[in-house]
């Protein structure tokens, strides 16, 4: 539900979590000029006066946030039907509109900006960027590289194939390099890959190392090739935690495993875990999954727990991810109330979902936190998310959200809007 399309905003009547101070600053104002960047964010009392062709919106004692990141989606995946029935059974266009409803709702969630690690095509990325569909700013890894038999090899338990385009086999250093060069002749952004099995995969466990040490290194050179572009990895457990962390890979995905050693090696090489806690959070129903896999989740949500509070307590380097498409897409605001469950300060689970992300993604100098000369990307929400967390994971009380100071979405109701602009027409 796109507003009006100015971006020289003004939002007064708000309390302001920048992403920069520690504390919060009560009856705040924001400014961004009509090019979307950030002139002026701060206490009411030393705000410019409003200008000319401002567009001004009454926070209504709301707090203002920077745009949210999610830096693990699969937008391209619904969460309700399988990986089988979209693949099999499920008119393409569809499927396609379905994936532009998704990036709608992801981002009047509040995520702002989006990193996406498979199964997402450049083209919705291109889309957004153009404004043709409304949706998160997108990252997108096109696919995810796993050796055969791997987590990422879709080989059915029957033995046929899905052939989908978003899993890439490879086998050796390289295969995994011709891999990184066809997934960036797609237009990657980042390359994903798995360093461990998975819970979701039939054959493999996340104790096992997937991609070796040889093929690791040589995606990790072949990325940083072109551009320097960042490797995320899929690991769940301790060797492939290990063998991503020690080869240059920039984010562990997941994490669960991470133990001491885990934890050092991420320190020393100042690389992100982002430990997609909605998928542990997730509900468990045994009826509505196969038993290798309801036993699965089962033993790794307990090591998960265990070990992700312990890297908070570490102060690892922790961005924001949702694993959405396994998890629900549209509540994925959600995760920072897990991180709190698991004993980070709401005020440091805020900072992970957007300068910590921002800085993940390579964009903190254009995103992130709310001061001039940033991109005014916001998210408005109708109570103090300090004093209760929970508040950014319920959509109703996401009343406002815009990207470089053009309003995406807002629950404010655009009557409050027009009688501010009459009122300063008389002035
Ligand atoms: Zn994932």
């Amino acid at each position: 539900m796109p507003t009006a399309d100015t971006a020289a905003l003004r939002i007064r009547n708000v309390r302001l979590i920048d992403g920069v101070r520690d504390h919060t600053v009560e009856e705040a104002v924001l400014e961004a000029d009509e090019n979307g960047l950030i002139t002026y964010a701060g206490p009411a009392a030393g705000a410019p006066p409003i200008r000319f062709g401002q567009r001004e919106i009454d926070g209504r004692g709301g707090t203002l946030l920077p745009g949210l990141f999610d830096c693990h989606t699969h937008l391209g995946m619904p969460s309700d039907r399988s990986i089988l029935e979209v693949a099999l059974m499920s008119d393409p266009v569809l499927t396609m509109l379905d994936t532009v409803t998704r990036l709608e709702s992801t981002l009047q969630s509040g995520i702002t900006s989006v990193r996406d690690l498979g199964a997402l095509p450049v083209g919705f990325r291109d889309a957004v960027a153009a404004g043709r569909i409304a949706g998160p700013r997108i990252q997108t890894s096109v696919a995810v590289i796993s050796h055969t038999g791997g987590h990422a090899d879709t080989t059915l338990p029957s033995g046929k194939r899905l052939d989908l385009e978003s899993c890439v086999i490879a086998d050796d250093p390289t295969e995994a390099r011709v891999a990184v060069r066809e997934l960036l002749r797609a237009g990657a952004d980042v390359i994903k890959i798995c360093t461990s099995g998975g819970i979701s995969s039939a054959r493999d466990d996340p104790d096992d190392q997937d991609l070796l040490d040889d093929e690791i290194r040589a995606v990790v050179d072949e990325a940083g090739r072109h551009g320097g572009r960042a490797v995320a990895s899929h690991a769940q457990g301790r060797a492939g935690i290990l063998a991503a962390a020690r080869n240059g890979v920039r984010s562990i995905e997941h994490g669960f495993g991470i133990e001491q050693e885990g934890i050092d090696a991420l320190g020393e090489r100042d690389a992100f875990l982002v430990p997609t806690l909605s998928a542990v959070f997730q509900p468990l129903d045994p009826s509505e999954t196969t038993p290798w896999r309801y036993q699965k989740k089962l033993r790794w949500n307990g090591i998960a727990k265990e070990n992700i509070a312990r890297a908070i307590e570490q102060k690892v380097q922790i961005a924001v991810g949702t694993d959405a498409g396994i998890t629900p897409h549209g509540e994925n605001p959600l995760e920072l109330t897990y991180l709190v469950e698991l004993g980070m300060s709401p005020i440091d689970a805020i900072r992970a979902a957007t300068a910590t992300s921002a800085r993940l993604l390579g964009v903190d100098d254009r995103l992130g936190t709310l001061q001039p000369g940033r991109l005014a990307d916001v998210v408005l929400c109708a109570t103090d998310p300090l004093k209760d967390i929970r508040a950014l994971g319920d959509p109703a009380r996401i009343t406002l959200v815009a990207q470089q100071g053009v309003v995406r979405s807002t629950r404010l109701g655009d009557p409050t809007v027009d009688a501010l602009n009459a009122e300063r027409s008389h002035s």
